[in-house]
């Protein structure tokens, strides 16, 4: 499987070439130049599979022959170390809990691969690689995680201050070793540009600069695997699904369509927005308009101009109509979101924090046109990490795991930047 730039058809890499690069050298985003198609016996007949099973036969082509089969196996499993369960909520309406990871959030599957992969690959060889990473919110957790201890790459996260919760900057400034945190006098679109320039800066070329953000093949399709996941905890009730994803810079519902694209039957992808509108205001209007991101009580998902949408537009050649078939986009206000998180939580006694409730508001939406459907929301984050909004909005107490208390007692060591020329200059002195 080879991988083409968005931007420039006529270049092409493999799997591993896209994973170290991150981002084409014009800037384009990686894409595969096929989409592989899965079995009807296997979709058919998923509950017969385990998940590591499952997680092999859908990623398998897509890295092609650039990790032998042993060890993607191994990566793979090693990557799935936690569930993945469909909670029933009420009615026909059940919650994707992704966040039973390490960092509580469902990007550890994406970063975990990726950190595997890299580790492979650099594994006989001297060259170091740096990852250098924006995070507006749990990227940054999930990806100083994965990449923990991983010899041979060195991380570097930019994250905008005063953006993040205590508990996700603590996840990010904490871990030491070959981790280490820049808090941006900014928006998170201000760390994600200065990452984007750092990686054409042919100053910066010897530091070997790779991305870990969704743009990046190797923690973008590896979210392919929640949506089978769910098919098949759900396709017993054989009704149609669809599903809603809590959206921000779009890679996880990109991933959903891809896999609707192989063959998985949804019958629709709500991606569900905070009032960063950027995507539900281009399917009304049809013009894109990237915008200065607005913060909101779904940080992770406060994204103005989201990377991955031209990834979606690709996936349906630029066909307006074709993907409003298959997909719709609506935006919710942080007011609506503390209403539903109380609703939900009074009728069912279920705890959503904001950014699931934001798929659980679009959820409501897109089950209006599918009333026999069976609708699952993705919650992608545990409640935990957004403590002092649930607890304050529900009123209640929510038990502290283990890890965070831990977590809450270690220093947060970070250097503070606001140009990218301060970035330059801290990564060409260390
Ligand atoms: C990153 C994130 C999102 C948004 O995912 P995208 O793939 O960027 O659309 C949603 N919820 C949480 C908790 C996240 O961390």
């Amino acid at each position: 499987m080879n991988y083409y730039s968005l931007n420039n058809p006529n270049h092409n890499v493999n799997f591993k070439e896209a994973v170290i690069a991150g981002l084409a050298p014009d800037r384009g985003l990686y894409f595969p130049e096929t989409i592989p198609t899965l079995s009807d016996e296997f979709i058919a007949h998923i509950e017969d599979y385990t998940a590591e099973e499952i997680a092999y036969r859908v990623i398998a082509p897509y890295v092609g022959t650039c990790i032998p089969e042993k060890e993607l196996r191994q990566i793979i499993s090693e990557t799935l170390c936690f569930d993945f369960p469909c909670v029933p909520v009420h009615d026909a309406v059940y919650s994707l809990e992704l966040y039973h990871g390490p960092t509580l959030a469902f990007k550890d599957v994406g970063a975990r691969f990726m950190s595997r992969c890299l580790g492979y690959f650099n594994q006989n060889t001297t060259q170091k690689s740096t990852v250098l990473v924006a995070t507006s919110g749990d990227t940054g957790g999930a990806v100083a995680n994965g990449f923990l201890g991983v010899k041979g790459v060195d991380v570097v996260i930019l994250y905008p201050s005063g953006k993040v919760s205590d508990i996700q900057e603590r996840q990010l400034t904490t871990l030491g070793q070959n981790i280490r945190a820049l808090e941006v006098q900014g928006v998170f679109d201000d760390c994600q540009d200065m990452v984007k320039s750092a990686f054409l800066d042919d100053d910066l070329k010897a530091l070997g600069l790779t991305s870990a953000n969704s743009i990046n093949v190797a923690r973008w399709l590896p979210q392919m695997f929640y949506y089978f996941f769910a098919w098949q905890q759900i396709k017993k009730h054989h009704n149609e699904l669809v599903i809603s994803c809590p959206s921000g810079n779009f890679g996880n519902i990109c991933a959903g369509l891809l896999a609707k694209k192989m063959g998985l039957p949804i019958a629709h992808f709500m991606a569900a927005t905070n009032v960063n509108d950027t995507v539900p205001e281009f399917l009304q209007t049809g013009r894109y308009t990237a915008k200065p991101s607005q913060p909101t009580l779904s940080n992770a998902m406060d994204v103005g101009n989201p990377s991955n949408f031209v990834r979606i537009q690709a996936l349906y050649d630029n066909n307006r109509e074709a993907l409003l078939n298959d997909f719709s986009s609506f935006a919710y206000t942080d007011a609506q979101t503390r209403e539903v998180m109380v609703a939900l939580y009074e009728q069912t006694g279920y705890i959503a924090e904001p950014h699931g409730a934001v798929g659980y508001l679009g959820l409501q939406q897109v089950l209006q046109k599918h009333p026999e459907a069976v609708g699952l929301f993705l919650e992608t984050a545990h409640p935990v990490k957004f403590l002092e909004e649930v607890e304050s909005t529900l009123n209640i107490k929510l038990p502290i795991p283990e890890s965070i208390a831990q977590l809450m007692a270690r220093e947060k060591v970070k250097t503070s930047i606001a140009t990218y020329a301060d970035l330059k200059s801290y990564l060409l002195s260390s």
